[in-house]
This record gives C-alpha cells, structure tokens and sequence, in this order.
C-alpha cells in the first residue's frame, strides 16, 4: 500500500515533477523516511490549474448536476470500504491513532456523501419585482477552485473543502501539507477509478512557498480556499489580492473551555482532556485554555491530571489515546511553549516532556500548565500540541471577559447546568461555534469556521456551498 515514491496527479495522470526533485516525508513514531515526495513547482502547478481549467470548461460541465452527485456517492462508499488503507496511511505519515484516523476517514466520505446530496438541490430563487418583470437568480460555479491544506487532519480537510467544491460543479487543484500528503494521492488513485473525468482532481505535492505560493497568486484560478496558521492565512490573503481572487481562512484557535463549577466534573473532566489531547492537541477547534470557576479549580484540575498521567501515549498503529506529534519542527516547538509557559510563571502539573519510555519518535507526553495569568504568551498563543493552560475565573463576567480577550475567535466550550450561564455566554462569546456540554459538538452539517484572526467564510454544512458558487441575477422586463 505505502509506495516508495510519488508523483503528481495532474490531467487524470501520475506525472513526474518538471524539475525532477523529490523531498522526504516522514514517519513522526519512528522520524523514519516513508516515502519520496515529487516536489512540484511553479510549472506544475501551471499544468494543474490548466487541467482544470479545461475539466471545468468541459466534460465535468457537461455532466447533470445528479450525475455528478452519483459521482460523489460512490466515491463516499470507496472511501467507507477502503477505510483501512486510507487510515493506515494517514496513521503512517502524521502519527494520529489508527482509532482516530479511522474516524477522519469515515467523516471524509460523509463529507462526499452530504454535499453529494446538495449538488442538485442548491439553486436560486425567484424575486418578485411585480407584474411587469421575472427576476430570477442563478447559482455558477466559481471554476478552479484551489485548496492548500494543512496536516493536522489531512484527507479530512480536503473532504470538508473539495466535497462542496466538486458538487456544485468546480474543480480543484489541491496542495497538501508537506509533511502528510500520502492521502490526498491516494484519493487521486479511488477517483480515477470511479471514472472522475480527467483534471476534475488535482494533487501538487510541495513545498508551502513554491507550489502553495504559485497557486494562490495564479491568475487562472476562481478561489482559494486555505486552511492553516495565521501567519500563511495573511499571506494568501494578500496573494489572493494580486487578481482579486475571493478567499476562504480556516486558521488557528485558542479557544477557551469554560467550566463552572455546577457543571457535571465527571463529564467536563473527560470532554476537557478529550478537547486538549485529541490528535495531541493540533486541531485547530482544541480547547487549548481551561477557564475553571475558582471553588473548583484545584479539584478539576487534580482529576483532569490523573486522567492525563494515565493515558497511553505510543506510535499510532498500536491505537494509544495520543500519537506523537506530527514533525521535529512542531515538537521542538511544542516543548519551547512548555518552556517559556514556567519562564512566564505558570506551574507544570504534568507531562512537559517525551515520556522516558521513548528514545526517538515527536512524542510529548499530556501536559497542564496551572496558573497561567491571561496576558502571558501560553495563553494567548497557539501552541498546537498536548499542552492545556489552566486559568480561574470567579463569575460569568470575568470568564467572558478572559474568553474574548484574545486574537482568535474559533470555537470556545461550556460547561454547566445553568441554562442561563449557558446561553448567555454563547451569544456573547466572538467565535464560530460554541459546544455546550460537549467538546467538538457539531459535525459534517454544522457550519464551521471563525471571528476574529481566526479567519473568515464558512465550511461545512449547507454554508460551504456559497463558497464555491457565484450569485448572477437575470432581470427580465416584460412587454
Ligand atoms: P501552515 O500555514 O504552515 O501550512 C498550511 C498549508 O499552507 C501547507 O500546505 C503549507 O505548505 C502551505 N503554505 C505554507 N506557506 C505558504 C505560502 N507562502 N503560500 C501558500 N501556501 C503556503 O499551517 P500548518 O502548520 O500546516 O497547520 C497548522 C495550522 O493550521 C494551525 O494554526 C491550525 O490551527 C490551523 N488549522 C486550522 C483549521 C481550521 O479549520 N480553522 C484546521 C486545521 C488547521
């Protein structure tokens, strides 16, 4: 199933990069080599967007909308049966649990399976102008759609972007994350299978800068859909405005975990590791601060510690609650996070290191990070790794205040009995989605995505649809 090496998928066709380079991904447990990565550059991404271009502008318009969906649904149903190779490889290149993968895997095709079932039911409307007109809109595609991803969930968000894109009748070239392409290749091979037609489905694997940077200033495609850190988001945006390309931002989080103390501590204690140590903490919607209402802090946090000392942490493939993290880089900066959160005077509780039974592999064990004062930089940034910064607040006013006062506006979580601590936070809280009693509440058809620095447009649900299509309204005078 793992390949030595792979090319690009350009025009329905395996095609080697124009510069002949390759680069390495690797196997974060082991920080072997897994495979050669062709390493496309600005010429490959021209031949992409050109393929696409002429997919779009012919056989894939040429299909009816419910044959597009049929297209969709199959692929959904390929995803389903081959969960076990696309899971295996995903464990492979990012390290997450064979568990957990699975889990991605079977929400990629629900993705394909529920904007399948939107493709020919999103249209216009009539608007009623009076007796002497009939105006009516259309829905158009956008075009070439492109979609550079990130690595943390890696076939997952190109589901949750390309699905919506292909059902309304785009298609897309894709930049996967450097460090975890094997899935969107592999996806390449099931759609070219099903009978996809030729250049409906891009890959450029490469490098951020070079393919990623070529395809988001390209003049030939219709949107970009970005999903990564700040830093990037505010890069494309200014690329997209080299030919005034409309953009989507999918960026990070910090997202704040509310618990008040007439909460049920069982349950808020299992959904709080579950929000922090998930992936091992690189999911963009983590509930990377704990806000505990102070007479339960020390309690909470000694069950929250003992549950995390207990987790299994191990290579993925032997299904452990946490994998390691994805690369040198992101573990290197991950323990320098833990660092400088006791240089800024937080106490660590547990973890804040690779746990001693491993000599290599970007394992960190669960970590807590206890009175951490709101200002300091672990409790403004994002870390992107198993590490929860606990702060206290004594009512609904101050864990309001601490809860927007950061750059981000993702998701944030509630914890309470208190119908009323519930819904007034949650209509005062800037940010995308609020889980209330549960940690990642929501799923395919909830629509996702952020205030503030953390991005804008949304994905998921029947909202995505609008990213990728394009409003034409036809006024007709009568006479
Ligand atoms: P990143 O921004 O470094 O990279 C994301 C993608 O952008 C990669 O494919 C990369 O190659 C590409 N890229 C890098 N530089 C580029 C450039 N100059 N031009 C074009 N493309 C470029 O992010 P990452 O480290 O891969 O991912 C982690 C970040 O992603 C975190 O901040 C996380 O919160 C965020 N994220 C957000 C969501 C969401 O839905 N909001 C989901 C997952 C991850």
């Amino acid at each position: 199933m793992l390949k030595q090496s792979y090319q690009l998928f350009i025009n329905g066709e395996w095609v080697p990069s124009r510069s002949g380079q390759w680069f390495e991904t690797v196997n974060p447990a082991t920080e072997e080599v897994l495979a050669q990565i062709a390493r496309g550059n600005k010429d490959d991404v021209h031949e992409a967007v050109a393929a696409a271009r002429q997919a779009f502008t012919g056989p894939w318009s040429q299909l009816k909308p419910k044959e597009r969906a049929r297209l969709l649904f199959d692929l959904a149903r390929a995803i389903e049966q081959q969960i076990e190779p696309l899971a295996h490889l995903e464990t492979l290149d990012s390290g997450k649990p064979l568990p957990l993968a699975r889990k991605e895997v079977l929400s990629t095709a629900r993705y394909f399976e529920y904007y399948a079932g939107a493709a020919d039911k999103f249209h216009g409307d009539s608007i009623p102008l009076g007796p002497d007109y009939v105006d009516f809109t259309l829905r158009e595609p956008v075009g070439v759609t492109a979609h550079i991803v990130p690595w943390n969930m890696p076939l997952n968000m190109i589901g949750r972007s390309v699905a919506p894109a292909l059902a309304t009748g785009n298609t897309a070239v894709v930049k996967p994350a450097e460090q975890t392409p094997l899935t969107a290749l592999y996806l390449a091979d099931m759609m070219n299978d099903l009978g996809f037609p030729a250049g409906v489905y891009n890959v450029v694997t490469g490098y951020g800068e070079e393919a990623g940077g070529t395809l988001s200033t390209h003049p030939d495609i219709d949107s970009i859909t970005f999903t990564g850190s700040v830093e990037t988001g505010r890069r494309i945006m200014h690329a997209a405005a080299t030919h005034i390309k409309p953009v989507v931002l999918e960026l990070g989080g910090k997202s704040p975990n509310i618990i008040f103390a007439d909460a049920d501590l069982e349950i808020a204690v299992a959904e709080a590791a579950k929000g922090i140590y998930a992936n091992s903490g690189q999911i963009c919607s983590a509930g990377s601060r704990l806000l505990v209402e102070k007479r339960v802090k020390e309690e909470f946090v000694a069950r929250l510690s003992q549950r995390a000392a207990q987790m299994r942490v191990g290579p993925g493939l032997d299904s452990p609650d946490m994998g390691p993290v994805v690369s040198q880089e992101q573990y290197e900066r991950v323990l320098d996070y833990i660092q400088i959160g006791q240089q800024e005077g937080a106490a660590l509780v547990t973890g804040g290191q690779r746990p001693a039974q491993f000599e290599r592999g970007y394992f960190i064990a669960p970590t807590i990070l206890d009175g951490v004062r709101p200002q300091t930089r672990v409790a403004q940034e994002e870390i992107f790794g198993p590490v929860l910064t606990v702060l206290t607040f004594e009512d609904e006013e101050e864990a309001l205040h601490i809860a927007n006062g950061v750059n981000y506006g993702l998701v944030a979580g509630i914890f309470t009995n208190n119908i009323n601590h519930a819904l007034r936070l949650a209509t005062r809280i800037k940010a995308g989605q609020i889980y209330i009693n549960e940690y990642f509440a929501g799923g395919e058809e909830t629509p996702f995505g952020g205030y503030k620095q953390s991005g804008f447009g949304r994905e998921k649900g029947l909202d995505a649809l609008h990213n990728y299509t394009q409003v034409k309204n036809i006024a007709i005078r009568l006479r």
